[in-house]
């Protein structure tokens, strides 16, 4: 009995010490009271006595005598390790390199400081940029018509072409000093999230000249004769930009264009002067056909040595005017049948002067870090601003389509299953856009958060496929049946298009996210690097204890608050929220835990095991996400009305981490470590629930009522106040309907005591005002929701040709073929 007490005693010393990291010192002392205790209390032998205590002095020797650990210890791990050291491409390097750390580093750390995330600044509007919003936003989004952009022209009117250069929509990051609207990340999120909310084409059209494009690179990049001459043009709309990255061969895989152009000497204005001979083919650049200047992405080689150092010479970027003789631009590819301007474009041989590689001949190889890092900002900004838009709208729209849509006598949104889709909706539209005013909040602080950039793209565009499926069962036919009375359908189409560009999803979740955010974000793992690197052995032996003493930690960590829920860790924060904050830690540690031991188990080899790396990727972001939920809730003065959506949130995301971690400890590799592994990770077994049903209805029951919260949830999303427009009659027609219901009650129970006996409902209407059952108002009431009802239900039709009567039928495949097999039988 004694004997077990003491192992208990000593493990749950040892625990304590290495849940808060002691340092070597402090582990020696309680060797050393240990072994004391050992010697005066107990009757041990001298021989196991004599063990203890050489072992107690070797240790504290290694631990506190620094040069005799590095000489008898490190040393030799440090041969081993710079021979195994995996490979890092210079791609790979100017990505690690790229963007900064911020609150992402803290999720690996295993014990995130909530204060610290708490005390972040808010994402707010200047006075300036509100105007904007409230003016020409508005203004902009009151012109636009996405069935008439779509199926009528396939452009956007010449008129709001017009208005969005005049009124410097293409210049929203471009400074001020150079005529541009210079704005906050913030801002621009808004701006292109409103739009987003009536056309997707023209966000796009107003959304890439501000991501990563020629403005962008400018502005970071340009010389002062670039910047001097092309911003006031860009922000004024003078200059329509493109970027053109993609070549057929080379996707996802940027890195590996093939476009070329090589160092020489040419003519330019008459002058012979040292400059590029370009190659390149390049397809789905968005802007391409219409851009009158191009951004080029290719390899530059200096055969000649002209520029006097190295023939390979790495990724370049120039800005080309598509008037220059060779620039093949102008076809036009259809993405989905969307209709903001995309194409193909080539150049065969086309010489450039040096002065048009942006930033000169200093960034001449440096195009990938200029990329990577613009990157980090545009990516954070673009696509999570788009998914907002649509789960803002989807929100909005789908709440009041399912209150006023009725079957077997009762709204649709009150049914069971109909209730799970909408909390999804709503749950998911919270925790977004939580995520985006925090990234942007980040990025207005001056931060390039590369790593979150990608969670934001990947998890904001995969939520709002989720949103946009949901949003599509619950209208059912009505989403499906195109023409201007359908709001979904486009963002239906355009959903795999915000999937692949801008790293498609599958390459991002699955390479990127844990892949760069493990090397960049770990507290050691990058000084083990480098100093491995720089043959740095004391630098190396700090990074290296730090990092055991680290991984000892997380695994005590793990196994406690897997125990204990994460109850008793100290959380500075609301009611509401602390308990959330509290498992937050757990599973921050039980993270921390899992990294590593893949890293060390996995090694190099971890990119290659893309779905266990895909699923560390996945607590990562579900931490970042939760976390940015968390300070939603409290930058929000801690609205009572939200705490369903918060709630729905943490479950839903503690849930997701849950099965997360489950499959990485199933699929693990060495299934020996895997095993004791689940022990730390979940000591008492999968014990965390999805959101509970009653929650979800509390959610949806939120997207089904008009009110503070609803509002929350949807705000800056295009609703207009005119029940004429179809997103503006939603609003109305559920405020109708809900005002109704009442009054269809009192009708109802009339029908059923028998006292309206009429075989038609405007019968019995009219009866029950006779009888006084109903004012007369009131039956006036139930003919105007009838009559929105029916607006809101209806859907387009079509002349049986879809009016093309008139213009000259096509050929049909079976004429054309039918052509040719008569042409070549008389052959
Ligand atoms: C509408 C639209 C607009 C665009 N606009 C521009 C633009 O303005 N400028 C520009 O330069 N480009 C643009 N692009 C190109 C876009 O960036 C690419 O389509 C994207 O990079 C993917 O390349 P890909 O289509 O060739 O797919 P591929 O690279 O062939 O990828 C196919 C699939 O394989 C996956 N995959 C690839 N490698 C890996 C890996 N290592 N691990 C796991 N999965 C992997 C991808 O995730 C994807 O699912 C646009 C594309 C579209 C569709």
């Amino acid at each position: 009995m004694t004997t077990i007490l003491t192992i208990l005693a000593a493990l749950g010393v040892a625990g304590a010490l290495a849940y808060h990291r002691a340092n070597g010192l402090a582990w020696s002392i309680a060797l050393a009271a240990g072994a004391a205790w050992l010697t005066w209390a107990t009757g041990t032998s001298l021989a196991t006595l004599t063990v203890a205590w050489i072992a107690v002095g070797i240790f504290a020797g290694l631990s506190v005598v620094k040069p005799l650990r590095r000489a008898l210890v490190t040393r030799p791990i440090f041969g081993i390790y710079k021979r195994i050291l995996p490979h890092i491409s210079q791609t790979e390097q100017e990505a690690l390199d790229a963007g900064s750390i911020w609150w992402d580093a803290d999720l690996f750390t295993g014990k995130p400081d909530w204060k610290k995330l708490l005390g972040y600044p808010e994402a707010r509007l200047s006075a300036e940029e509100k105007a904007f919003l409230d003016g020409p936003v508005e203004e902009l989004c009151g012109m636009l018509h996405e069935w008439d952009i779509t199926h009528e022209r396939m452009d956007l009117p010449p008129e709001v072409w017009k208005f969005i250069r005049e009124k410097g929509f293409l210049g929203i990051i471009i400074p001020k000093s150079f005529g541009g609207l210079g704005f906050s990340a913030f801002a621009h999120s808004e701006i292109v999230t409103k739009i987003s909310t009536r056309s997707g084409n023209a966000a796009v059209t107003v959304m890439v000249p501000n991501s990563l494009g020629p403005a962008e690179l400018l502005i970071h990049y340009g010389t002062e004769e670039q910047k001097n001459h092309y911003l006031p043009r860009l922000a004024k709309g003078l200059e329509i930009p493109c970027f053109a990255l993609t070549n057929p061969e080379a996707g996802s895989d940027a890195g590996a264009i093939p476009d070329f152009g090589i160092v020489c000497k040419g003519m330019h204005e008459g002058r012979e002067v040292v400059g590029l001979r370009l190659t390149w083919e390049k397809r789905y650049i968005t802007l391409g056909p219409v851009a009158t200047i191009l951004g080029l992405a290719f390899k530059l080689f200096d055969p000649d040595k002209l520029l006097g150092g190295k023939e390979e010479l790495g990724i370049t970027l120039a800005l080309i005017p598509t008037t220059h003789k060779g620039v093949n631009i102008g076809r036009r590819h259809i993405p989905l049948n969307a209709a903001f301007m995309n194409g193909p474009n080539s150049g065969k041989d086309v010489f450039i002067p040096m002065s048009w590689i942006i930033g000169g001949e200093k960034q001449v190889g440096h195009g990938w870090k200029m990329l990577v890092e613009c990157l980090a900002a545009g990516r954070s900004i673009s696509l999570p601003s788009m998914s907002m838009a649509a789960g803002k709208l989807c929100s909005r729209a789908t709440g009041a389509y399912a209150r006023v849509r009725s079957q077997f006598k009762t709204p649709i949104g009150k049914f069971e299953g109909i209730e799970e889709a909408l909390a999804r909706i709503g749950g998911n539209t919270y925790m977004m856009d939580a995520t985006r005013r925090m990234t942007l909040a980040a990025l207005d602080m001056g931060e390039k958060p590369s790593v979150i950039s990608a969670i934001c793209k990947y998890h904001m565009t995969e939520r709002m496929r989720s949103i946009v499926n949901d949003a599509m069962d619950i209208h059912g036919g009505k989403g499906i049946m195109m023409g201007p009375n359908n709001y979904l359908g486009h963002a239906y189409g355009n959903v795999p298009i915000a999937i692949t560009v801008e790293g498609a999803n599958i390459l991002t979740r699955s390479l990127i996210i844990f892949g760069q955010g493990a090397i960049r974000f770990h507290p050691f793992v990058l000084k083990e690097i480098a100093a491995a690197g720089a043959n740095d052995l004391a630098g190396f032996d700090r990074a290296l204890w730090g990092h055991m003493s680290f991984t000892i930690s997380n695994a005590a960590r793990s196994l406690w608050l897997g125990f204990t829920g994460g109850m008793g860790v100290t959380v500075e924060a609301a009611p509401e929220t602390r308990r959330y904050l509290q498992m937050m830690t757990r599973f921050s540690s039980a993270f921390a835990l899992l990294s590593d031991v893949s890293m060390f188990v996995i090694g190099g080899s971890l990119k290659r095991r893309e779905k266990i790396s895909g699923r560390l990727g996945d607590i990562l972001s579900l931490l970042y996400i939760a976390s940015a939920t968390v300070k939603r809730f409290h930058d929000e003065g801690r609205q009572k009305d939200d705490l369903p959506l918060l709630t729905w949130a943490m479950y839903d995301s503690f849930f997701k981490l849950q099965v997360a971690m489950d499959g990485v400890l199933d699929n693990f590799p060495n299934r020996f470590i895997a095993a004791g592994l689940r022990l730390l990770v979940f000591p008492k077994g999968l014990t965390l629930n999805a959101p509970y049903d009653k929650v979800g209805a509390k959610v949806a029951s939120i997207l089904l009522t008009p009110g503070a919260a609803r509002d929350r949830l949807t705000a800056g999303a295009y609703v207009p106040n005119d029940e004429n427009d179809v997103i503006g009659r939603l609003d109305f027609a559920m405020l109708a309907t809900i005002k109704a219901d009442p009054i269809e009650a009192k009708v109802r129970k009339a029908v059923k005591d028998g006292l309206l006996p009429q075989r038609t409902l405007a019968e019995r209407r009219q009866a029950a005002v006779v009888q006084g059952i109903i004012t007369q108002a009131e039956m006036e009431h139930m003919v105007y929701t009838d009559r929105l009802r029916k607006e809101v239900i209806k859907v387009d039709d079509f002349e049986h040709d879809l009016g093309r009567k008139g213009e000259p039928a096509e050929e049909t495949w079976q004429q054309t073929d039918s052509k040719k097999k008569a042409v070549v039988a008389s052959m």
